[in-house]
């Protein structure tokens, strides 16, 4: 991926993200989803948020791999990217070691996003409640909340 390029996120993608992550909270577990989108000349465009099988528990989660083998081929087949990475934590966002060895994003410049709270935060705040990662040379580097605001465009309707 360019690392100058723009993502869109349509708001309704927020919204569905903090849902599905809210639905593991409420059971005490980090949950885990991907957003896919498509790419376009100069920007990328979030197109659907995807929940895929895993397994769960209150500081963890796991994307067996026959998952991450399916997810791979969808995406291939759907012309789209794995974008982002994103997953909950019971309090605040970081990247712990675990989730540096258990990533299943492998492309540079690509996104690792955590959600504080088990994702009990406002649709608006997102960008500056969670803590955004990307990964540079096998390292995921935690990017500055002007890097994030740059980067990260919300589109109020589709
Ligand atoms: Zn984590």
């Amino acid at each position: 991926m360019n690392k100058t390029h723009q993502i869109y996120i349509p708001y309704t993608i927020i919204e569905k993200t903090l849902q599905l992550i809210k639905k593991y909270g409420k059971k005490f577990t980090e949950g885990f989803v991907l957003w896919v989108a498509s790419e376009n000349s100069d920007f990328y465009k979030v197109k659907d948020v995807w929940e895929p099988k895993q397994q769960n528990s209150f500081i963890s989660y796991y994307i067996p791999e026959e998952e991450v083998h399916k997810l791979n081929v969808k995406i291939y087949k759907k012309k789209l990217i794995l974008i982002a990475q994103i997953h909950s934590h019971p309090s605040y966002a970081y990247h712990s070691q675990t989730d540096d060895d258990y990533a299943i994003i492998h492309l540079p410049n690509l996104f690792s996003i955590v959600i504080p709270y088990f994702g009990n935060i406002d649709n608006s705040e997102f960008f500056e409640k969670c803590a955004i990662f990307q990964l540079k040379k096998n390292h995921w580097k935690k990017i500055s909340k002007k890097k994030v605001k740059k980067t990260f465009k919300i589109l109020k309707e589709e």
